[in-house]
C-alpha cells in the first residue's frame, strides 16, 4: 500500500514541476535571470547555450532531496526527489529534443501532441526579448495552441 503512495507523490511532485517551471520561466528565467537565458531566445552560433546552465540549476533541488533522504533515511525525499528529476528529463526530452532537434529524434511527427507543444513553443520563440513573452508552460499546453492544431487539421482534411 505504501508504495502506491509513493508512486503518487512522485507523480504530484511531477505535475506540480510543470507549473514551477512555468513559473521559473516566465518570472526568473524572463526576470533577473534573463542574461542566462537570453542566447536561448536569439541566434547564435555553436551547440550549447548559456541557457543549459539552467538545467544544472533545476538537477540541484532534486540531487538535494535525494542527498537528504539518504542522510534521514526519510522515503518520502526520494519521492520528491524522482519527480522532480523525472520532469527534468520529460523536459529535456521536449524541449531540447523534440522541440528544438538538438538530436534529430520524432523529427517527422504527425503526433498531435508534438504538434501542439512544437507549435506552443514557436510562440513563445517569437518573441526575441525578455518582456511580453507568451507560451511559458512545457508539457502542458494551453488551449488557443491547442485549437489552432485542431484547426489546422481539419483545413488539411478539407483539401
Ligand atoms: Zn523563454
Ligand atoms: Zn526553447
Amino acid at each position: 500500500m505504501i508504495y502506491i503512495l509513493y508512486f503518487l507523490v512522485t507523480i504530484a511532485v511531477f505535475g506540480a514541476m510543470e507549473w514551477v517551471a512555468w513559473a521559473t520561466h516566465k518570472y526568473i528565467m524572463h526576470g533577473f535571470m534573463w542574461f542566462l537565458h537570453a542566447d536561448h531566445h536569439q541566434p547564435h552560433e555553436g551547440k550549447m547555450e548559456k541557457n543549459d546552465w539552467f538545467a544544472v540549476i533545476f538537477s540541484i533541488p532534486s540531487i538535494l532531496c535525494f542527498a537528504l533522504g539518504a542522510k534521514y533515511g526519510n522515503p518520502w525525499l526520494y519521492c520528491v526527489g524522482s519527480g522532480i528529476l523525472l520532469y527534468g528529463i520529460a523536459y529535456f526530452l521536449v524541449h531540447d529534443i523534440i522541440v528544438h532537434q538538438r538530436v534529430k529524434w520524432f523529427s517527422r511527427s504527425k503526433n498531435r501532441y508534438i504538434r501542439q507543444l512544437r507549435w506552443a513553443h514557436k510562440m513563445h520563440h517569437k518573441h526575441l526579448k525578455a518582456e511580453n513573452g507568451e507560451s511559458f508552460g512545457f508539457l502542458f499546453v494551453e488551449k488557443k495552441y491547442r485549437d489552432k492544431i485542431k484547426r489546422d487539421e481539419q483545413l488539411q482534411q478539407k483539401d
